[in-house]
């Protein structure tokens, strides 16, 4: 399958979304924030070769080393570039991101195979915060807040308020169903509404296009609404005595089934049954606990193009 490239698309002035179509299993989007002579990195990507095209389309805009980069969170797609920063520039993320990165490892590239990943090399970050952190490139505010648990335990937002523009990491999925199996069904609302309180005029999704104007409303109330499908299917089948993947087979025609991803149902669902039998928000499932019920679920090993 051939994709499109990815685009450097200039969203506010100095402020870029790297966007990578089509937006599915490891191809996601990332960021550069430029101002006097500095830049900050928000997120790399998957594979050696993505993340080598990244750098080249950054020194484009962005001459020199970054100031930092920011992991959104710890997955892959976001981290799997980490090593290739030089060292002498901070990698920044929440404290669970540090500890998931290096609990990880690289399990997702063993469960999404596919693509020639290159070389890897796990790096987590070096600089960590528990609540909220503000970057600066020059006189340009990058402010960095924790809404984890919801799509993982270490989700940060990274708002830029004199330019309205937020990176929303994994929280929001343009086109894609969102993913709470390593995060919290209960926390994931909230986190969404912590997007809409922004009141941004950009919204760049971890993965799919960028949302502007009116469409940043509409895809958070699309999301906020699979959420509400997702608890009542859970709590239902829950008490039906339903296991994650009979109750994902059960609800497969659903309003959301057309986003990709559609596998993604059942994960959400091992997490969703967590939190109804109690758990505390963000108790760890480990991925190879819920990845044969997804691909049982999608009918054969889950592809992945990047
Ligand atoms: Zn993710």
């Amino acid at each position: 399958m051939t994709l499109p490239p990815p685009e450097m698309v200039e969203v506010a002035r100095g402020v870029y979304a790297y966007v990578q179509p089509d937006g599915s299993w490891m191809i996601n989007n990332t960021g550069v924030v430029v101002a006097d002579g500095a830049h900050v990195m928000i997120d790399t990507t998957s594979t050696e070769a993505r993340n080598r095209a990244l750098l080249a389309a950054v020194a484009e805009v962005a001459p020199g080393d970054p100031r930092a980069l920011v992991n959104t969170h710890h997955h892959g797609d976001h981290t799997f570039g980490n090593w290739l920063m030089p060292a002498s520039t901070p990698v920044v993320g929440h404290v669970h991101c540090r500890e998931d990165t290096l609990a990880a490892g690289l399990i997702a590239a063993q469960v999404l195979t596919g693509p020639d990943y290159g070389h890897q090399e796990v790096r987590p970050p070096d600089v960590t915060f528990t609540d909220t952190l503000t970057l600066w490139a020059g006189e340009r505010q990058v402010h960095l807040t924790h809404v984890g648990p919801a799509h993982t335990r270490s989700d940060v937002i990274a708002f830029l308020p004199d330019d309205d523009v937020v990176f929303a990491g994994d929280l929001a999925f343009a086109g894609g169903q969102p993913f709470l199996a390593e995060g919290s069904l209960a926390g994931y609302p909230r986190a969404l509404d912590a997007l809409r309180a922004l009141e941004p005029a950009v919204l760049v999704p971890g993965h799919g296009p960028v949302c502007r104007g009116d469409e940043v409303p509409r895809l958070l109330d699309d999301l906020t609404a699979y959420a509400a499908f997702l608890d009542e299917v859970a709590r239902e089948s829950h008490a039906a005595g339903l296991s994650p993947l009979e109750a994902a087979r059960k609800h497969e025609d659903n309003p959301f089934a057309s986003w990709q991803e559609s596998e993604r149902l059942v994960g959400n669902l091992h997490r969703a049954y967590s939190e109804l039998d109690g758990n505390p928000l963000g108790t760890r499932l480990p991925l190879a606990d819920i990845w044969p019920d997804m691909v049982a679920f999608h009918g054969g090993p889950i592809g992945c193009v990047a």
